[in-house]
């Protein structure tokens, strides 16, 4: 029996009642991300459906789609693009706004990040609403980027973010589900 067969990265991932706000359940991956095996295991099972995939770059979203994104990049070979909240970027940036519970929020990315027609992989630690992958979907388009896929360590399915992306024709991966908020 490996490693890889025995580590439950449920088990790893630390759950916070009532953070940032009363009523949510925080799913904290800093426990899985801070596990050496947790993190090598997590980092494979991302990466593996796009193996032969031809990906010509990783974009990760803010914050913690940063460090699995560039993870999953260096195993695919490929560059890593950061997509981030408005302000943030250095240089020359294009945005997308998606709807919060309260207000808006905007995402970028720098306008030369990605050519016309590259296969780009979305990474981020997970999916609840969906409301900022769709956003990180609409913005990629934006730049002409193939949208092979979009990972995910943790899906909220009560919240439909997976469906709401899938409807985009964008195909989703998970690595393990939650129930509830
Ligand atoms: P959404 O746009 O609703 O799909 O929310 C996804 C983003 O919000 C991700 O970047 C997550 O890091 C964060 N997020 C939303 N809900 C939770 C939760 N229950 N636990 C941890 N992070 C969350």
């Amino acid at each position: 029996m490996t490693v890889q067969d025995t580590v439950d990265l449920k088990d790893l991932v630390r759950t916070i009642p009532d953070y940032p706000k009363d009523g949510i359940l925080f799913r904290d991956i800093t426990t899985l991300l801070g596990d050496a095996d947790g993190l090598r295991i997590c980092v494979e099972r991302l990466t593996a459906p796009y193996l032969d995939a031809s990906v010509d770059a990783v974009a990760g979203i803010e914050a913690r789609g940063f460090i699995l994104g560039g993870a999953v990049a260096e195993k695919l070979g490929c560059g890593f693009v950061p997509i981030r909240k408005k302000g943030k970027l250095p240089w020359k940036a294009i945005g997308q706004d998606y709807e919060l519970e309260y207000g808006v929020d905007v995402i970028e990315i720098h306008e030369d990040a990605i050519r016309h027609g590259e296969r780009v992989l979305m990474i981020d630690d997970l999916i609840a609403t969906g409301g900022t992958a769709e956003a990180a979907v609409k913005l990629l388009a934006k730049l002409d980027a193939v949208v092979v896929g979009a990972a995910f360590v943790i899906d909220l399915p009560d919240l439909g973010g997976r469906a709401r992306v899938e409807k985009l024709g964008i195909e989703c991966h998970t690595l393990m589900e939650f129930e509830g908020e």
